[in-house]
């Protein structure tokens, strides 16, 4: 994300020359021209003799608990237990069904979330509790059918007419649902959902011009953003703000009422009158949206090495480090960013413990139990400490097309690497098997959807 924004004129000049002509930013003109194929509907399941038998050399951390074990029995253990007996027996059945991605019930379960069933697009009356998450279901269904490969165009027209209602005049934000207050949470997830339908007619909805001076509102002057006007300041608000920024192409100035808001916040910060949040410079006067916002995100990170849905000491959490370190890599480079700003190897560490075995999946928290929804949070936060560790890669060459310049190229790249010149790469830091056999294996519903572990109830999240 670069500053942008015209120089000179008065802040109306300013403004019109912004965003003159531009009625979708540029990011949103690159995917709208993206053509996009539906894989058919019908996708082979494989049977037990089309497909590969499951390995019989299983790898035993996932077919038995673990060697040490907490023999003091407490409530945590005995849960812990009722997670990892049932995946134990799950990975250890050479007979288990469900080792492979069952994607037409998953559809068939996508879209019974955007109420569309035999029944006359119904939603069941357990949606009622979600009123606030409209924008949420849309968006998680949606995107879950345009990965399973569905043909999202006949949602378009349903999308623009459900979210149209629930965006705020003023703001140009989206509320949870009718008549609710702009939130950037919900604000994300209908961008997105308009995104991943794509269209002219889609991103025209979009007030980029409200956007980014109800975005200019939610500025805090320690560098985090709110979530909503008067709302709570956290990693939530930083990262929802900065991805609507980026993808949007808004410019990174602040709108002109808020560089006079934040400046008498400093002053008023430096004089003792307000605090301007934990361990935030108070010399820091905002000039623009990304100022003090990395070094706030810094001040997440917590002794575990972690990241907390905010500065001051709170608990680390696979939801909040996703959002810190995509913010982060939204700014720059995450070789750049992640170096810069955080404790990596301390991060690393605490990731690395949210990897539980036999189960193989994820956990949020120390402490706690593995949970499917992580997959996405800290297997989010793995790609990005990996291009971290990393830094940006060359594209692999075709075999096929490969000439011979580039096949010399790529053997002295080898040769370099082998004498320890050059850039190395570090293979991965966790378990995609274990990770794979817990998703696949331990929470595939077999009438479609995903749950959090064995035994509880599904949900498109
Ligand atoms: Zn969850």
């Amino acid at each position: 994300m670069s500053k942008s924004g015209p120089s000179g004129g008065s802040p109306t000049d300013q403004l019109d020359a912004m965003f003159q002509g531009a009625t979708l930013g540029p990011k949103l003109v690159e995917i709208s021209s993206r053509s996009i194929t539906p894989l058919p509907r019908t996708f082979p399941n494989p049977s037990h003799d089309a497909y590969p038998p499951p390995n019989p050399a299983t790898n035993p951390l996932f077919t038995t608990l673990p060697l040490l074990r907490d023999l003091l029995e407490t409530k945590t253990s005995m849960d812990q237990d009722n997670v990892a007996n049932p995946c134990v027996k799950i990975h250890s059945d050479p007979l288990n069904s469900l080792h492979h991605l069952n994607r037409e019930a998953h559809i068939e379960f996508l879209e019974s979330g955007l109420g569309i069933d035999e029944d006359g697009e119904q939603l069941s009356p357990g949606f009622v509790v979600l009123d606030a998450s409209r924008p949420w279901i849309l968006y998680w269904c949606l995107i879950g059918l345009f990965c399973l490969g569905a043909d999202l165009a006949p949602y378009r027209e349903r999308l623009i007419e459900t979210l149209r209602p629930i965006q705020n005049y003023y703001t140009g934000g989206f509320g949870g649902g009718n008549g609710q207050t702009s939130h950037v949470a919900v604000t994300y997830a209908a961008v997105l959902a308009l995104c991943t339908v794509g269209g002219r007619e889609a991103f025209q909805l979009i007030d980029r011009i409200k956007m980014w001076k109800w975005l200019s509102s939610l500025k805090q002057v320690d560098g985090g953003f709110c979530v909503c006007d008067g709302g709570e300041e956290d990693v939530r608000g930083v990262y929802c703000a900065l991805t609507l920024i980026s993808l949007l192409g808004l410019p990174t100035e602040l709108a002109p009422d808020d560089v006079t808001r934040l400046k008498r916040q400093s002053e008023e910060t430096q004089q003792g009158k307000r605090t301007g949040g934990w361990g935030h410079d108070p010399k820091l006067v905002p000039g623009n949206l990304l100022d003090g916002t990395a070094e706030y995100l810094r001040r997440c990170q917590t002794f575990e090495g972690g990241m907390a849905v905010g500065p001051g000491g709170m608990e680390a959490h696979g939801g909040y480090a996703f959002c810190a370190l995509a913010a982060l890599s939204l700014m720059g480079e995450p070789e750049v960013m992640l170096n810069k700003y955080l404790d990596l190897p301390k991060l690393i560490r605490w990731l690395s413990a949210r990897q539980y075995a036999p189960e193989g999946g994820f956990s949020g928290r120390t402490n706690k139990l593995v949970d499917g929804c992580y997959s996405t949070w800290v297997g989010g936060c793995w790609a990005l400490v990996e291009g971290a560790l990393n830094g940006p890669q060359k594209d692999e060459p075709d075999d096929d097309d490969e000439t011979e310049e580039g096949r010399d190229e790529k053997t002295k790249q080898t040769e370099e690497e082998k004498a320890g010149k050059g850039r190395g790469i570090v293979g991965s830091l966790w378990s995609r098997d274990g990770l794979v056999k817990y998703i696949l294996g331990c929470c595939q519903a077999p009438y479609g959807g995903l749950r959090d572990k064995p035994g509880k109830c599904v949900t498109p999240e």
